[in-house]
């Protein structure tokens, strides 16, 4: 029998459906209204002339003056040199922190976008930096190339993602930006930069992860590996037995990444391994309807935790849930259409394990917790904002529904993270200000002190990015 990702979205809905005849008698907490205070699922409505912004879960909002989109360098320049105001350039909007947030304006590099160069002898591309990633997998495909590593979706731009220093997993894979060589940097000035390792190293190395505070990219020559196809197999089992194999798991493919289904005491592994196999077919199910049949269970059960764990452990599926064979960028990323919100810290290696076991058991705590917690491992490199350059990182991220409470995220688990040494993702949630992040990276002063002099009026300032560097900032 072909086992596909269906039987555990069966699993997963009929749980919540036999749930529904116990979960009658506790009345009260049917009436519980998960929705957060204050939240708008629509975009704000802008003044007269102004434009209307908000990121993709909806927490960033603004009303720019107005949203620039310069369709060459040269055009990208003149509105650097012009805007009046601040400037923050955006990419996909898919950071859950304020990084692109402004009332000023808000530049879209669509316009410097694609493939500008590729050559065969070194296997190097040049892409416009508004580059969506799914356009940098589909462009190298035709060339017979692919990224080394994808994260879980492929909306990012490239600038994005590099400013953000987003990543996949797999022991030896490291986060996307280590693959710049080289790039195009127009500065507060109007210059157009040309910068790689050997013209400007400290530029090179603070340039990659960039929070985009130092410039805008409008280009980014990268390094690309011969196209490969994987084998995805995802498990489902008991997180106890899971968890005494983690490491040997992990170091054993070239993906590896789990999932923790809390109030279940289960967890679905997702490993990814080079084939040679022919391509199997999608079998057409997408996560919502996982999330769907998990938040039944909580809606349903949730005043009766004892319940809706052995109600998810007699209905779940377990042992491999999905077998597919296709190219990377098929596999590594996937889509989400279910709008969520995200904490990730980024723990040094040798803490993964043990803090992973913490972060389950606070997340059995919260009755209201059902979005799956996601484990990743990262391998080191040397930008000077990359979370990942002082050794291999653990990734550990959990989300709630954009649309519902996430304070707890501060509270219950960020003080975790931080005793442990971890370090946040960028473009994820976190609380931290200029002297945590100056304890935490021993170049961010050296990476002050280089914005400063690019940016010396802090043209490129936001209030987010003040409270990161320490900086005064006036609206
Ligand atoms: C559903 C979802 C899944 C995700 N999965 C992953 C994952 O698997 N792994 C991971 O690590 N992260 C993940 N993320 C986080 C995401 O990859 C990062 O937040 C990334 O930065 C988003 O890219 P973007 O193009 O949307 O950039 P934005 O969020 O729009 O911008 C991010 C930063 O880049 C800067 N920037 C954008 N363009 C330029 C430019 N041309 N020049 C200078 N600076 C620029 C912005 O100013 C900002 O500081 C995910 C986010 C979502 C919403």
């Amino acid at each position: 029998m072909k086992i596909t990702r269906r039987h555990l979205l069966i699993g997963a809905a009929g749980a919540g459906l036999a749930a529904g005849a116990v979960a009658a008698q506790k009345i009260g907490w049917n009436r519980r209204n998960f929705t957060r205070a204050g939240y708008v699922e629509t975009a704000p409505q802008a003044p007269p002339g102004e434009a209307s912004w908000m990121n993709w879960s909806g927490i960033e909002r603004a009303t720019p003056r107005q949203i620039a989109f310069p369709g060459s360098v040269q055009a990208l320049a003149e509105t650097i040199t012009g805007a009046k105001g601040r400037i923050r350039p955006v990419g996909s909007g898919h950071s859950f922190t304020g990084l692109a947030t402004t009332e000023d304006t808000l530049l879209m590099l669509n316009g410097l976008s694609g493939l500008i160069s590729y050559d065969a002898a070194t296997g190097e591309a040049r892409f416009g930096a508004g580059t969506p990633l799914f356009d940098v997998s589909e462009i190298l495909a035709r060339h017979g190339r692919a990224l080394d590593n994808q994260p879980d979706i492929d909306s990012q731009t490239l600038a994005g993602a590099f400013a953000t220093a987003t990543h996949g997993t797999g022991n030896n894979l490291t986060a996307l930006h280590n693959n710049i060589t080289a790039f195009e940097l127009v500065t507060a000035d109007g210059r157009i930069r040309e910068v790689t390792a050997a013209s400007d190293p400290d530029l090179f190395e603070a340039g990659k992860v960039s929070l985009g505070a130092l410039g805008v990219f409008s280009a980014y020559t990268i390094r690309t590996v011969p196209a490969y196809r994987l084998k995805r197999v995802v498990t489902v089992e008991d997180s106890k037995a899971f968890l005494s194999r983690l490491e040997e798991t992990a170091e054993a493919h070239r993906n590896f990444e789990f999932y923790y289904f809390p109030h279940t005491g289960l967890v679905a592994s997702i490993v990814h391994d080079l084939t040679d196999e022919p391509a199997t077919e999608d079998d057409g199910t997408d996560d919502d309807d996982f999330l769907q049949g998990l938040m039944a269970l909580r809606d349903q059960l949730g005043w009766a935790p004892w319940l809706r764990r052995s109600i998810a452990r007699s209905e779940f599926p377990r042992g491999v849930v999905e077998d597919r064979v296709n190219e990377s960028r098929v596999l590594l990323s996937t889509t989400r259409p279910t709008r969520f919100i995200e904490m990730e810290y980024h723990l040094p290696r040798e803490r993964g394990a043990e803090m992973v076991e913490r972060v389950m058991r606070k997340l059995d705590q919260r009755a209201e917790i059902f979005f799956p917690m996601e484990y990743r491992h990262i391998a080191p490199d040397t930008a000077w904002l990359s979370p990942f350059n002082a050794g291999p990182r653990t990734s550990i991220a959990i989300h709630a529904l954009a649309s519902e409470r996430y304070d707890y995220f501060f509270t219950d688990f960020e003080p975790m993270y931080r005793e442990a040494g971890g370090r946040p993702h960028w473009g994820k949630l976190h609380s931290l200000g200029h002297a945590e992040l100056t304890a935490l990276y021993p170049e961010f002063e050296r990476f002050l002190s280089l914005r400063a002099e690019l940016d010396p009026e802090g043209r490129f300032l936001n209030a987010h990015l003040a409270k990161l560097f320490g900086v005064d900032f006036d609206v």
